[in-house]
């Protein structure tokens, strides 16, 4: 096995037994009490100054004028810190903000800036944040991924439940894929019935089916996929019945 010698140490601790433990605090007591006072007293105040250093340092408490002005002295630092080039850039935003037409708020101006970016240049910003999460403590980067998630959820209702299935299919090494917006016409296609009893949402729950079941080397492409209701679903099983086939049979 290869360990360093940290590692060794630290399993060979875990090793011994609360007796063995006690006799070698016992011996290190003795041998503390042995020592000169001078001795003593450099080893306490070495003990003291280390935990010192490991403690953050306080911060003051500021009443809100002070606040006020720090938070002045931030932003005028800022401004300093900035180049020509990103004045400029920023001086552009207020500009354009402010269109005879239409007074822009910061938050929807930025929000049709960033549609408005090139493909290429919106997988070059989600780079860079992805840089930035990965440099932040795993708290804050763990928050805020679930904020980003959050956000996505809501834009994107139909794909939370898809969630399972692609794990699923992943996990079965399926062949094939479809989008979550190719399960929402296929399901508005059958008018959100079940394909096989013919009740309707919201009387039930549709739920996606395949065709061929994914144990039995069915893919996962939309044409393998319909609409079920849950019970429908259940008693189908792992059996291959075409329902969307029947029914376009039946209207022939
Ligand atoms: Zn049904």
């Amino acid at each position: 096995m290869d360990v360093n010698r940290r590692e060794y140490e630290k399993r060979w601790y875990k090793a011994l037994s609360p007796e063995q433990m006690e006799a070698r605090r016992a011996n290190a007591r003795s041998w503390y009490e042995g020592l000169s006072p001078q001795k003593k007293k450099e080893m306490n105040s070495a003990k003291t100054e280390s935990k010192r250093n490991k403690r953050p340092p306080k911060r003051k408490k500021m009443s809100v004028e002070e606040l006020r002005i720090s938070h002045k002295e931030n932003e005028q630092k800022r401004r300093d810190k900035m180049t020509d080039e990103q004045k400029k850039s920023n001086a552009k935003i207020v500009a354009a903000r402010q269109t005879p037409e239409k007074k822009y708020s910061k938050k929807t101006y930025m929000k049709e800036w960033r549609q408005s970016l090139s493909s290429e240049k919106k997988k070059e910003r989600y780079a860079e944040e992805r840089k930035r999460i990965s440099r932040m403590s795993p708290e804050k980067r763990e928050s805020i991924i679930n904020s980003y998630h959050r956000k996505w959820k809501k834009l994107h209702p139909e794909t939370g439940r898809r969630g399972c299935n692609v794990r699923r299919v992943r996990q079965l090494n399926c062949e094939g894929s479809h989008t979550a917006k190719e399960w929402i016409d296929l399901k508005e296609k059958y008018e959100y019935r079940c394909v096989s009893c013919g009740r309707g949402e919201p009387e039930i729950k549709i739920t996606l089916d395949h065709i061929v079941p994914l144990s039995k080397s069915g893919t996962n492409w939309i044409r393998n996929i319909q609409p079920l209701c849950k019970s429908c679903n259940s008693r189908k099983k792992d059996k291959t019945i075409d329902y969307i086939g029947a029914l376009k049979d039946a209207g022939k």
